[in-house]
């Protein structure tokens, strides 16, 4: 009901059920969970007048399995190849569970760490092996992490997963030889005092090895000439794809693309996904009112690179030169450019843009600290992620059930324990009180003690239950690091990420289909501790 009398409760007549099964649409506008785009920052799509996207893991969705599983045995073939390491690590298998985003690697002890939103040290792998909590206090107990240091490095992009993985497996390999007393050959430390301190394997060295060889195939075309020779086997084919993209331009929305990657693979892969899906769009580059590749974001959104043009021919990186044009022309294909000149050219500017990326620190974290461009996170992995939510049920309501428990138990604790201060103050004291009061004050104090004792234990004891609750809630999502976007009760890093970067976040492009083009995504309201006190109060009364 309306709280305004003056105001009617909105009422649609319902639409027939033929009708809405020919729309491919239901009444409710009930959306399956992992197809709903969710919001952190109210934005009203009525106000976008240009959306922009990212190409890999964004329009161009990898089979993951395969994707990874190349890279990770071309990275493996460089470093036997090109870096002195032996042709035993072949056998080391690939593992596409093990890597999770947003972990952080510490080259210096060789670890791979989950991390909550305080940068609190929630989990910690040595190669395949989980440090107990002795261990990673041992570990962490004494500097903060300094994530900006070059001692760590981020997870952050789905291109990440394999280099994690075969950087853990060669933690296990070396650190077995080490056991065996081989020799460590290309990450050996020399024998010096610092040996002591470090022990014998260099991961700092190994972290460099493995990232140098899959940076190389990345930039020397290995890796794209072989995705580009079967791109069936490497790419999902979105259907709704093509049609989410032609329902935005047919709302007056401009589109554009930018990616870092070459014209040569962007127009293979776009081609493959695009070309040709649609009558009104005979080459794939018709979707888009301007084409940028080799954008290098983050620099993109930081520096000033001039817009150069590129023939868009078949096969060859053609540069044809500076850009110096007031507007993108429709069918010509721009490689590099920056912000500003962007903006010039395509006539909208900040809020009037809206970013689809996956990448969180290039495409959405820079594009929102340089910029004031609306974002969208494409997180593939939310599809895995409300699942899990869905299948543990009723795990997360018992977890939360604890959790007010001790909420309650903590605030009567310090109740508590503030009178039998007061208390034992006056027994100390001699004073304030009448003499004939004391033996029953002294009797209540020492009660009160042992009931705070007993509250102190049962405390305990729900810690220790959330803890195995928490344990197996985690089983229902990635088994060895839990769930992405919370750690415990706080949210991950990378899920605080998520909120503090992405204004909407959503598992695929196509998922835009489901709504309208002038939809406002509302976000939730935003509650702060004190809030949800006085909303208990106000319940209680
Ligand atoms: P996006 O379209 O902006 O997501 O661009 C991704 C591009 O970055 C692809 O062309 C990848 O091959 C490339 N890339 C991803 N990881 C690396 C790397 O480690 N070194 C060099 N290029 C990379
Ligand atoms: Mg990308």
């Amino acid at each position: 009901m309306s709280q305004h009398p003056e105001l009617p409760d909105p009422s649609f007549t319902p639409i027939d059920r033929d009708l809405l099964a020919a729309l491919d649409a239901d009444e409710e506008g009930m959306l399956e969970a992992q197809d709903a785009i969710y919001t952190n920052r109210d934005l009203d799509l009525a106000h976008i007048k240009a959306v922009g996207f990212d190409m890999d893991y964004t329009l161009a969705i990898y089979q993951k399995q395969p994707m990874e599983q190349l890279q990770y045995d071309l990275t493996l073939d460089r470093l036997i190849g090109g870096a002195g390491y032996p042709n035993e690590i072949r056998a080391l298998k690939y593992d596409p569970t093990f890597i999770v985003r947003g972990l952080i690697l510490d080259k210096r002890n060789g670890h791979l760490i989950k991390m909550d939103t305080h940068g609190r040290v929630a989990r910690v792998f040595y190669g395949r092996r989980r440090l107990t909590e002795d261990e990673i206090r041992e570990s962490y107990k004494n500097a903060k992490i300094r994530l900006s240091s070059t001692t760590f490095a981020s997870v952050d992009t789905l291109f990440s997963m394999p280099e994690a993985c075969l950087y853990a497996n060669l933690i296990d390999y070396f650190e077995a030889k080490k056991k065996e007393g081989k020799p460590l050959g290309p990450v050996a430390l020399p024998n010096t005092a610092e040996v002591q301190l470090l022990g014998h394997l260099n991961t700092w060295k190994l972290f460099d090895d493995v990232r140098n060889a899959i940076d190389d195939i990345h930039r020397d075309g290995t890796l794209k000439n072989i995705i580009m020779a079967d791109l069936p086997a490497y790419f999902v084919v979105d259907p709704g794809l093509p049609l989410a993209l032609h329902k935005l331009r047919s709302s007056g929305k401009k589109l554009f693309l930018l990616t870092n990657s070459f014209w040569v693979y962007t127009h293979a892969v776009m081609t493959y996904l695009l070309g040709g899906q649609q009558r009104e769009y005979a080459s794939w580059r018709q979707y888009f009112d301007a084409v940028i590749v080799g954008g290098r974001k983050p620099r993109f959104f930081t520096e000033r690179d001039p817009f150069l043009e590129v023939a868009p021919v078949e096969g060859a990186e053609q540069v044809l030169g500076e850009v110096n044009a007031e507007r993108f022309e429709r069918g010509r294909v721009y490689q590099g450019g920056n912000i500003e000149a962007f903006e010039r050219m395509a006539a909208a500017q900040g809020e009037e843009i809206l970013y689809v990326g996956d990448h969180i620190f290039g495409d959405i974290l820079r594009s929102k600290k340089d910029s004031r461009w609306r974002t969208c996170l494409i997180v593939e992995e939310l599809e895995d992620e409300v699942k899990g939510s869905l299948s543990s049920g009723g795990t997360i309501e018992q977890l939360t059930a604890i959790d007010d428990r001790r909420h309650a138990i903590d605030d009567l604790l310090g109740q508590k324990r503030a009178l039998l201060d007061r208390m034992e103050t006056s027994i100390g004291l001699g004073n304030g009180i009448g003499a004939e009061l004391r033996p029953r004050l002294e009797e209540a104090a020492k009660r009160l003690r042992k009931e705070i004792d007993v509250a102190k234990r049962s405390l305990r004891a729900l810690d220790r239950e959330a803890h195995e609750i928490q344990e197996h809630l985690d089983k229902h999502f990635n088994v060895w690091w839990g769930r992405l976007l919370k750690s415990n009760n706080e949210l991950s890093r990378f899920g605080a990420q998520v909120e503090l970067y992405a204004d909407t976040y959503t598992s695929k492009v196509s998922n835009f289909l489901r709504y309208s083009p002038v939809h406002f995504f509302r976000a939730p309201r935003e509650l702060m501790s004190h809030d949800v006190a006085m909303a208990k109060r106000g319940a209680m009364r």
